[in-house]
């Protein structure tokens, strides 16, 4: 499998360009350490480009096109992708160093988005309200004209999918800024998205940094709704640049989703799925689930199943397909090693650590699965974002002590309950400030039907299901009076 080498990766009104600048970025691949291809170090005069061209196709041929007629074209485009798919899984694989089956999982999804999304484009329909005598009031829901995307390297054409579909369902015209780290695939599906019969402007991708690229998109006055996924410090400085000139921000930011236990779980069902939602790829996940809270009465047992499952994890070359692959970058690694460190610094004991081959290449970024505990409450392993395999084990007293300590961090994306205890399951699930809840589950295989989004420092807004297109519309009032 190859990479873009001749970094024309801008991909403006139709078109594949090199940045103004004539600047490259180097692709690294994870699995080594090496440059294995460049990509082009958009700006923000590309930017700029990128705006004018979605606002002439929103303008133009494509913001007159019937609903009907733009559901076909993202039914057309997700069977495109669906012939791609193989392909397109092996150069995610090889960008972001993911498990090749991870990859694979990731493309059924992508063509599920614009599938799902195709079925949406017709059905989105506005309202009338009974006014005064002698009025009609016709309440439309309208497209907002221009969107822009700024998305993360971990699911790279799952977030193109998520955040592109519902608005292109919509109607709108789109600009993407994909991450610096993870730009192969989307540059594909650009040259897709112009087979499957997009208008020129209708989707762009600007490739390049986020402190450029990404700014510049954030602080165009021409992007009316902005779509940011990513960590909640970039996140504040996107909504800072795109409030002056007050557009509107759907936030998707990170979480320290917990898995809450209970002593009559069903821990045949329960134990796969904690270790899976740590693991998948490599903890990179924002809706990872990184703390375990276990009734004390079963923590040990618990904790045990836990750590016989880590022993049988394995990390290795993501074309090996193993359960773990290696993190996205040297700054990952750096990172989740820190928390590692610090933790046993601090004498968290160390429940269960998976095997790491000796003959792993020496420049990739891998990390062996991890389970800490118990961990203290308040230490940054049960309170911060470590975003790679490591899990965080905590005991709780009782049902009080299992809603207190869930909602104790600053985050609320995800939680799991596990009970058998149906009011149980209704009353925590209730109580949990986060954006989704999963009874006796977790993950739910991607669930793009299902409403998803933060609370609190997760971020606001709501991806998947109608939800997004909702996000990506707006309101239109019209009242006409008549004899
Ligand atoms: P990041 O915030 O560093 O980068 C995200 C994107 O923002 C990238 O495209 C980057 O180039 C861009 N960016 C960086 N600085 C910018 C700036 N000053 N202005 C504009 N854009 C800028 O995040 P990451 O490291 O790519 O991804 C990991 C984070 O994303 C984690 O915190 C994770 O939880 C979160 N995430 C959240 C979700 C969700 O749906 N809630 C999904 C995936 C990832």
């Amino acid at each position: 499998m190859t990479v873009s080498t001749l970094a024309r990766t801008l991909f403006v009104n139709g078109e594949f360009e090199p940045a103004a600048s004539g600047d490259t970025l180097p692709v690294i691949d994870p699995a080594t350490g090496s440059t294995i291809g460049a990509i082009s170090a958009g700006g923000a005069h590309d930017v700029d480009r990128a705006v004018r061209g979605a606002t002439a196709a929103f303008e133009g041929e494509w913001g007159r096109l019937g609903a009907a007629d733009r559901g076909r074209l993202l039914a057309r485009f997700s069977a495109t992708i669906a012939q791609h798919a193989e392909r397109l899984a092996q150069i995610e694989s090889l960008d972001t160093g993911k498990p090749i089956s991870q990859a694979r999982a990731d493309l059924a999804a992508t063509v599920r988005y614009f599938e799902y999304y195709a079925g949406g484009a017709d059905k989105l329909h506005g309202d009338t309200i009974p006014y005064l005598p002698g009025f009609a009031v016709q309440v439309l829901r309208v497209p907002v004209g221009v969107t822009g995307h700024i998305i993360p390297w971990n699911y790279p054409t799952q977030m193109f999918a998520r955040s592109l579909a519902p608005s292109l369902a919509v109607g709108n015209a789109t600009v993407i800024k994909p991450s610096e780290d993870a730009s192969q695939s989307i540059v594909e599906l650009a040259k897709l998205a112009s087979e499957a019969g997009f208008p020129a402007g209708a989707i762009n991708v600007v490739t390049g940094l986020g402190e450029t690229a990404g700014d510049a998109l954030a602080r165009h006055p021409g992007v009316d709704v902005l779509g940011f996924t990513g960590s909640p410090e970039v996140g504040t400085l996107v909504q800072a640049a795109a409030a002056q000139h007050h557009a509107r921000c759907i936030l998707e930011l990170g979480g320290k989703s917990a898995q809450i236990v209970f002593a009559d779980a069903d821990l045949d069902a329960a134990v796969p799925a904690i270790v899976r939602a740590i693991v998948q790829n490599g903890g990179q996940t924002c809706s990872a689930g990184s703390r375990v809270l276990i009734e004390a009465s079963a923590f040990e047992r618990v904790t045990e199943r836990l750590a016989a499952a880590f022993a049988l994890l394995r990390v290795g070359l993501p074309s090996t397909d193993p359960d773990v692959g290696p993190l996205i970058n040297g700054a990952q690694f750096a990172r989740v090693r820190g928390y590692v460190d610090r933790a046993k610094r601090d004498a968290v004991a160390v429940l269960a650590r998976s095997a790491r081959p000796d003959d792993l290449p020496a420049g990739g970024f891998y990390v062996e699965p991890m389970l800490f505990g118990p961990v203290h409450e308040r230490h940054e392993l049960a309170c911060e974002e470590v975003f790679g395999p490591v899990l965080s084990a905590l005991g709780f007293a009782d049902e009080r002590d299992a809603i207190r300590l869930a909602n104790a961090t600053q985050y609320g994306l995800v939680a799991g309950v596990w009970t058998e205890n149906g009011s149980r399951q209704t009353r925590v699930s209730r109580a949990l400030r986060v954006g989704q809840v999963f009874i006796n589950c977790y993950g739910a295989g991607g669930g793009i039907e299902l409403p998803f989004g933060g609370f609190r420092k997760s971020g606001h807004g709501r991806g998947k299901g109608f939800a997004a297109m909702h996000e990506f519309s707006t309101l239109q009032t019209i009242t006409q009076k008549f004899a």
